[in-house]
């Protein structure tokens, strides 16, 4: 780290009235970061290329975030919060113009406090899901929300985060008791709380204001979320079958017959199954022949197999019922770290393949099979090159979309495709174009065409209220 010579580099571009030097001198070395070597991770998104940052700032407490906020914002700094950069819609990276900051809560990790019998956790912004969970299952509870990377809390709570098991515990929202912030009006204003209450009907709530809307109205210093009971068994299938349609008969089947047990129910094509079972070595292809569907379905529960309650044999007796179903194909029972590795690989395999146009969206499940039909065929005209490997969270009527498409396939053909395509899911089929990335600099157009008038401007007038001079972040919502 090569803080010091790179202070008077960064300070001739452009004034900042002290700002670097006063940060340099509350923070230290490890909380502001202005040398190229040491910025550059900061600047890298997860999916949507890189920016430029003014400087890294990482407060460790959120007395030093609150004081960090009103110096950016006093010296007139726009910036942008900073989780793990797991976000896939370019929301946490800094723009190209080399003005705006990265406020990091890397470092932002001062409390992360369980409380077994309220069964709730408060957890600074910085700490990551898998730190709750080790500390959590000490006590023999979790945080349920479960997905392929890592991300932090605080980014958790702003982006809403949803997961392979929203079908049962929903997802952040529904996860979270109470959050603390700093405002950026008035500059680092403290807001919220950490109370663990399951009830307060005391009138405008920071909690749900602060989650779901991408760092827009104030930065996440802390949240108390839910836990919930660790799950001492588990079963898992992998289930081949002919069409998006026979997917969804299972899963009603599925849910009749297993009701509370029912932990996750993904979908994925035949293509995304052959990608990653390609990807990772070590793993054979769970069907001889790779089918044109297929679902992982999970059953779970925090009563153990000792009560004799046995879980795989359940699932497996379900399955024979299954058979003769029309249009079901094959099923194998593992261990289902064993098929979550699989589920879990498509994202990264099918991105291996080539050119990965990838879409995040959402219909009602009644209307999943007759939307994937309609969207296969529209991405077929309009891109003939493409092979589609979607999959995603069936349960909740959720799919990735993902598409691989020729390296020669034109930016246009793909805008073009990208336009047709979220017209179709929430015009035709009253869908979401975000289903649970969020909105960020990527799809904010499409925010902007898609979200009704009424609701972005009370989202104008909290903007106005709470960050008159556009200083925060890089998603607006009016
Ligand atoms: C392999 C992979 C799988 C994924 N699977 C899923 C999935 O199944 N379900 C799902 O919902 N998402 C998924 N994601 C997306 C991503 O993990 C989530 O959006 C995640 O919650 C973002 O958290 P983060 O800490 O990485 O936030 P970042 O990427 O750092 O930031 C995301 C947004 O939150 C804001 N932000 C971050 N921290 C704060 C804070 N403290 N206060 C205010 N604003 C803040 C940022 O400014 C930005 O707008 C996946 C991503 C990857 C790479």
């Amino acid at each position: 780290m090569n803080s010091e010579t790179h202070h008077s580099s960064v300070a001739a571009q452009a004034p900042d009235h002290g700002l670097i030097d006063r940060l340099a001198s509350r923070l230290g070395v490890q909380g502001l970061l202005t040398d190229a070597g040491d910025k550059a991770p900061f600047e890298a998104s997860a999916r949507h290329g890189r920016g430029i940052a003014r400087a890294v700032v990482r407060p460790a407490s959120a007395e030093e975030l609150a004081w960090v906020v009103q110096e950016l914002v006093g010296a007139d700094a726009s910036f942008v919060v900073q989780g793990a950069a797991t976000g896939l819609v370019g929301a946490a990276t800094p723009s190209g113009s080399g003005t705006q900051w990265v406020l990091s809560t890397q470092r932002l990790r001062d409390r992360l406090e369980i409380d077994p019998v309220n069964r709730s956790a408060v957890v600074a912004a910085g700490y990551r899901l898998s730190d709750v969970n080790r500390a959590a299952a000490e006590h023999g509870l979790t945080f349920p929300i479960d997905l392929g990377a890592d991300p932090s809390i605080g980014g958790m709570a702003a982006t809403n985060t949803g997961g392979s098991r929203l079908i049962r515990y929903g997802g952040v929202r529904e996860n979270v008791l109470a959050i603390a912030g700093v405002l950026a009006n008035p500059p680092g204003a403290r807001v919220g709380s950490t109370r663990g209450l399951r009830k307060n009907n005391t009138g405008l709530d920071w909690t749900q204001l602060m989650t779901g809307t991408f760092g827009a109205f104030g930065v996440v210093t802390h949240a108390t979320l839910k836990l919930h009971p660790v799950q001492r068994q588990t079963a898992a299938a992998l289930v081949a079958v002919d069409s998006a349609e026979v997917a969804m008969e299972i899963l009603c089947s599925f849910e009749d017959a297993l009701g509370e047990f029912v932990s996750a129910f993904e979908g994925m094509s035949g293509s995304a199954l052959t990608a990653a079972v390609e990807h990772l070595p070590g793993v054979s292809a769970p069907f001889p022949v790779a089918p044109p569907y297929a679902v992982l379905l999970e059953v779970s529960s925090a009563v153990s197999k000792a009560s004799g309650l046995d879980l795989e044999s359940i699932l497996m007796g379900w399955l024979e019922t299954q058979i003769e179903r029309p249009g079901m194909l094959d099923a194998v029972v593992d261990k289902p770290e064993r098929l979550w590795r699989i589920r879990h690989a498509i994202s990264e395999s099918v991105q291996a393949l080539g050119k990965l146009v990838a879409f995040d969206v959402s219909v009602s499940r009644s209307r999943f099979a007759a939307f994937r039909a309609c969207s296969v065929e529209l991405i077929a005209a309009e891109v003939a090159s493409a092979l589609v490997c979607d999959f995603g969270h069936l349960g909740d009527g959720g799919v990735h979309l993902n598409i691989v498409v020729a390296p020669e396939t034109s930016v246009d053909a793909i805008v073009r495709l990208r336009s047709k395509l979220y017209q179709v899911v929430v015009e035709e089929f009253d869908g979401s174009f975000s289903a649970e990335h969020g909105v960020g600099p990527y799809n904010q157009a499409f925010y902007r065409c898609f979200t009704d008038q009424p609701t972005r401007a009370l989202a104008g007038a909290l903007h106005a209220q709470l960050d008159p001079q556009g200083r925060l972040g890089n998603v607006r919502l009016d």
